[in-house]
């Protein structure tokens, strides 16, 4: 039986999760809030794990693809302190691939291949145990029914409250990002200090994370304590207030390392939040969420592996054909609730000690965690 299965959400988890059933040749409903492909920037570089995105891009066939543009020199990671000291300098072994960095957008159109995204459809709200299925209602006015409907739409999914009254709670720790272009050939000194992958300094209760991605860009992320209303008195499209009020918070810091905010670009905020560590729902026929829609945690590398791998592991689970969609769905549901449990421990723990009043927490983490 061929069931009539939408998914909400263009990311990494609605992405994979429709290539998968692609792959299966299994229909599929991507609704997609973006007007199009490239409506916005992608965003920056993701390591993606073996036995994770790795796994995922497996299932969905492509893993190739993905090793011959993923960057195993970017596992790389150098930290500094706030006086320009080189702490570590750890690079991968040629042959490491458990953590290769790969941009965003390259994932992206990997999956999208041969996808046929409905783009410009937001949703606006999703209703289960309405007559024939689950009626999905769009942004346009338009309603559509469905025996399956797949929340993949992110931190902010107005699917997640057809299942469960959780919302994303702040963490206490903001982010603010900026980007250099060109980095090898306009910015020498900032290429050889950020190196192959990422360079981090940790004072107190701040950070500076530059990631490398490819082509020369750089991304810049300056994280830290604050309340949520930090730039009440300051506007944020104003990239020079920005610069300033980020140099006043970084006062002291090595010239260098603050060369990597001077010399940024426009600043984009994204205080971070995230959903209870253990979110689980009550089970809803029809309705089930993925990815960062059931459960957003810290950015410490395993939000988008989780996602991917919960988007290949469902979409061969309904590609089996089984004779209870349903039963299918709530093991699935157990399975991602009690792997996101145990990384939203880590990831939350990991938070608390790379932004924390005590550096040396930062590097203890580091060695904790990155092999010698
Ligand atoms: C700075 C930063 C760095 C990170 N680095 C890493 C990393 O290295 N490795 C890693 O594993 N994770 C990383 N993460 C986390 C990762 O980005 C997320 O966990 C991941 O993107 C979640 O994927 P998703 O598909 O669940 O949601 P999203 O990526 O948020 O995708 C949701 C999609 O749904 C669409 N959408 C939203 N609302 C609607 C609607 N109402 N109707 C229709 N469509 C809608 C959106 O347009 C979007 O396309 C990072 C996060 C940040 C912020």
């Amino acid at each position: 039986m061929s069931y009539r299965i939408a998914v909400v959400g263009g990311g990494p988890a609605g992405l994979t999760f429709a290539r998968v059933l692609h792959r299966h040749g299994h229909p599929v409903a991507l609704l997609e809030r973006d007007s199009a492909r490239d409506a916005r920037p992608p965003g920056g570089t993701l390591d993606l794990h073996q036995g994770l995105g790795q796994l995922a891009l497996d299932k969905a066939g492509l893993l190739t693809e993905f090793q011959a543009l993923s960057r195993p020199e970017g596992q790389a990671m150098r930290i500094l302190d706030t006086d320009g000291t080189v702490l570590r300098d750890w690079r991968p072994r040629p042959d490491d691939r458990a953590n290769p960095e790969i941009d965003r957008g390259q994932v992206r159109d990997l999956l999208l291949g041969p996808l046929d995204v409905q783009w410009g459809r937001a949703v606006t709200r999703v209703v289960p145990g309405a007559g024939d299925g689950v009626v999905v209602h769009l942004a346009d006015g338009r309603q559509e029914t469905f025996d399956l409907v797949v929340g993949a739409d992110g931190a902010w999914s107005r699917v997640r409250p057809a299942v469960s009254s959780a919302t994303p709670q702040y963490t206490g720790v903001t982010s603010v990002e900026t980007s250099i272009d060109d980095v090898d050939t306009r910015h020498p000194d900032l290429a050889r200090l950020v190196g192959d992958g990422s360079m981090a300094v940790y004072g107190v209760n701040r950070s500076l994370v530059a990631q490398r991605n490819s082509g020369g860009h750089v991304k810049v992320h300056a994280q830290f304590r604050a309340p949520l209303d930090w730039h009440a008195h300051l506007d944020l499209a104003d990239a020079e207030a920005v610069r300033s009020s980020l140099l006043a918070r970084y006062d002291g810091w090595a010239d260098p390392v603050l060369d990597l905010l001077r010399r940024g670009g426009a600043f984009v905020h994204r205080p971070l939040h995230v959903l209870p560590v253990s979110h689980t729902w009550t089970h809803v026929p029809g309705v089930t969420l993925m990815g960062d829609a059931a459960h957003l945690m810290p950015p410490l590398g395993a939000g988008a592996n989780l996602a991917m791998l919960e988007g290949a592991e469902l979409a061969e689970s309904v590609a089996a054909g089984p004779a209870d969609l349903d039963e299918a769905v709530r093991a699935f549901e157990e399975r991602m609730w009690a792997r996101a449990a145990r990384w939203a421990r880590m990831t939350t723990a990991g938070l608390e000690r790379l932004v924390s009043p005590d550096p040396a927490e930062a590097l203890a983490l580091f060695d904790q965690v990155q092999p010698s």
